[in-house]
């Protein structure tokens, strides 16, 4: 993995020049004023003489082969294989990040690594290995945007299909400009109060459901995630305004994974999440008349299969991230032709 050397440093988009050769970053909702010399909060955005820089163009630290399943997306070409990149640098600073190691780096280490790849590459890269689609995956896709877009649209003429695995927190302006292009998001959302967000997560609620309720509006599919933290957001008041919002804004054909939490980086006092917690988070959003409610990091409790919501039948197997059985035909139940919603099922 090489340091970066320059060959990645490439003209924001997306940023207003002020007075005294400042500007204000307009990619996320951070909105971030840089002074010169300085970076924003995501550390990979860099003021130069009254220019924004982006550090990471064309330099992912993480490329692999993934299930679909794994980001997760499971209403997106289930049972595929998607392209997965991600560049160091995130836009929050989450306590209990899983990958914190690049994502923070630029922050906590001041480092920026990565090996370069031209957009081309990885285009034919996810061509080469059979994949689907190309995730934006384990980082925060919205702070290599400039990356992610020319290479989503170079996808997109290459009949391939891209998706963001997101924190939701990017502006409207760069989501409008992506959109003919991104089919697809997961989009965390990590609890339901302010005060938690900005302990935990450094960032704002209603800003995340601002950019969340975007994303519908703007017809991309999204899927919701939830990390349930014992002692921060399992509380079942929570939970029910999540599962509620769901309902109410996004639809309840809107997937809502609930997955646990184990101890790791700054968040190493909580403890795991126990089984349990996760059930009745899923009784929660079942309750509620979510369609599709499932759960992630609990072995043998099952929440992975696909029920159809108008005959129940169970028309999507999963063990794991491998899907084992496949009851869906053009976007129809295979028992009842009810409706299933999703991209390419
Ligand atoms: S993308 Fe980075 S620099 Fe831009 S507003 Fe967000 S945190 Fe600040």
């Amino acid at each position: 993995m090489a340091v970066n050397d320059g060959s990645s440093i490439k003209e924001a988009l997306f940023y207003e020049r002020l007075e005294e050769n400042q500007v204000r970053c307009l990619l996320c909702r951070h909105r971030c004023t840089i002074k010169d010399n300085k970076r924003g909060l995501c550390g990979v955005r860099e003021n130069r003489g009254g220019k924004l820089f982006t550090l990471v163009y064309g330099l992912p630290c993480a490329y692999h082969v993934d299930p679909i399943e794994k980001k997760p997306l499971f209403h997106f070409f289930p049972g595929s294989k998607a392209f997965s990149i991600a560049t160091v640098g995130c836009n929050f600073r989450c306590l209990n990040c899983q990958n914190y190691e690049i994502s923070q780096m630029p922050r906590d280490e001041k480092r920026i690594l990565g090996e370069y790849m031209a957009p081309e590459e990885v285009v034919s890269m996810a061509e080469k290995t059979g994949c689907r689609s190309i995730s934006y995956t384990y980082t925060e896709p919205t702070v290599f945007f400039e990356y992610a877009f020319d290479v989503a649209r170079l996808a997109k003429e290459r009949g391939l299909y891209n998706n963001f695995v997101t924190n939701g927190y990017i502006e409207e302006a760069p989501l409008m400009a992506i959109k003919p292009y991104l089919d697809g998001a997961n989009i965390d959302l990590k609890g339901f109060s302010e005060d938690f967000y900005r302990r935990v997560c450094g960032a704002e609620l209603s800003k995340v459901l601002e950019a969340i309720r975007l994303y519908k509006r703007l017809g991309i599919w999204i899927e919701i995630t939830t990390l349930i933290i014992p002692g921060y957001n399992d509380d079942e008041e929570g939970l029910k305004a999540i599962a509620s919002f769901i309902k109410d804004e996004l639809g309840r054909e809107t997937p809502w994974h609930v997955s646990a939490f184990y101890p790791t980086y700054r968040l190493l006092d909580a403890k795991r999440t126990a089984p349990q917690i996760i059930k009745r988070a899923m009784e929660i959003g079942k309750d509620m008349g979510l369609y599709y409610v499932y759960q992630g990091n609990v072995p043998g409790i099952g929440g992975e299969d696909t029920y159809c919501h108008n005959c129940g039948r169970a028309i999507i197997l999963r063990t794991g991230y491998t899907v084992t059985a496949y009851n869906v035909k053009e976007g129809r139940c295979f028992f009842c032709n009810g409706e299933v919603y999703g991209v390419g099922m």
